[in-house]
């Protein structure tokens, strides 16, 4: 489904990504795992459009998007969380939903009226799916942190996306909260056949969860492979402990 080919891109002359690549299958559950600072998000932004390669380039559905403004890319099926959530706080989180639904379906303007009658049962099955029906009233803003992530994945999930991209779902969170949004990203996957990209700078988190895992170092796929082979691999080990030659 996507295919990111030796990306490159650099900050005056820093290089924050130095040559990536990265394959995610339909259907599929793909972590980006690395230290802080490898260089996950800025393939994400590149992914989504928010950047530009320097080189190389992003293949989705056999079409070239690297390119692609991030709103031609969000309508060709590509949808994000960002690492720090994005909601609107002030309304409720049936609001947040139904706003995006709205938007996808091209009747943004339909806000203006009264109320919101419309996209009613689309926006509550998406609430459902994500655990967040029993807080539809509630103001987004009072939501717990790992109820307004939740909630920042429904609002992604509004954009009826076949490819779900996450930066860090559970950046903050506690182990709980982890755990289950872990879960839910795993129910996502399964229940709605999405397909999930997320990063995550945490290895463990990832392992139970991931079909397939592509390790980044300083700007680079070190691996991309099964959690088993990826967690005996001598390469990742020392990444990891720090020895900078292998990578
Ligand atoms: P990660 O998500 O893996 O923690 P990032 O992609 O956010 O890593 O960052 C990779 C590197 O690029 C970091 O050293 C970061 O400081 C640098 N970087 C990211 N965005 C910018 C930017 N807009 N300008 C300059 N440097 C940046
Ligand atoms: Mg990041």
């Amino acid at each position: 489904m996507l295919r990111v080919e030796e990306i490159h891109k650099s900050f005056d002359d820093f290089k924050a990504v130095n040559g990536a690549n990265l394959t995610v299958e339909k259907g599929g559950l793909v972590a980006v795992i690395g230290p802080n600072g490898s260089g996950k998000t800025t393939l994400f932004n590149l992914i989504t459009g928010q950047l530009k390669p320097d080189q190389g380039k992003v293949v989705f559905k056999d079409e070239d998007i690297s390119k692609l403004p991030p709103y031609k890319i969000c309508s060709r099926g590509i949808a994000r969380s960002f690492q720090i959530a994005n909601i609107f706080p002030r309304l409720t989180v049936f609001r947040n939903v139904q706003v995006s639904v709205l938007s996808q379906q091209g009747k943004s303007r339909k806000l203006f009226y009264p109320a919101g009658k419309l996209a009613v049962e689309e926006t509550n099955s998406i609430l459902e799916s994500v655990g967040l029906s029993d807080k539809a009233g509630n103001t987004a803003g009072s939501l717990a942190h790992g109820d307004q992530r939740a909630l920042e994945i429904a609002i992604a999930l509004g954009n009826e996306p076949e490819l779900l991209i996450l930066d860090e779902p559970t950046a903050g969170m506690s182990p709980e909260e982890t755990t289950a949004t872990m879960e839910l990203i795993k129910r996502l996957a399964d229940s709605r056949g999405l397909t999930i990209l997320f990063c995550e700078h945490d290895m463990e988190v990832v392992f139970n969860v991931a079909q397939s895992i592509m390790v980044m170092h300083q700007g680079l796929t070190v691996i991309q492979d099964k959690p088993d082979e990826v967690k005996n691999s001598s390469r990742v080990q020392e990444c990891y402990l720090g020895g900078a030659e292998p990578c």
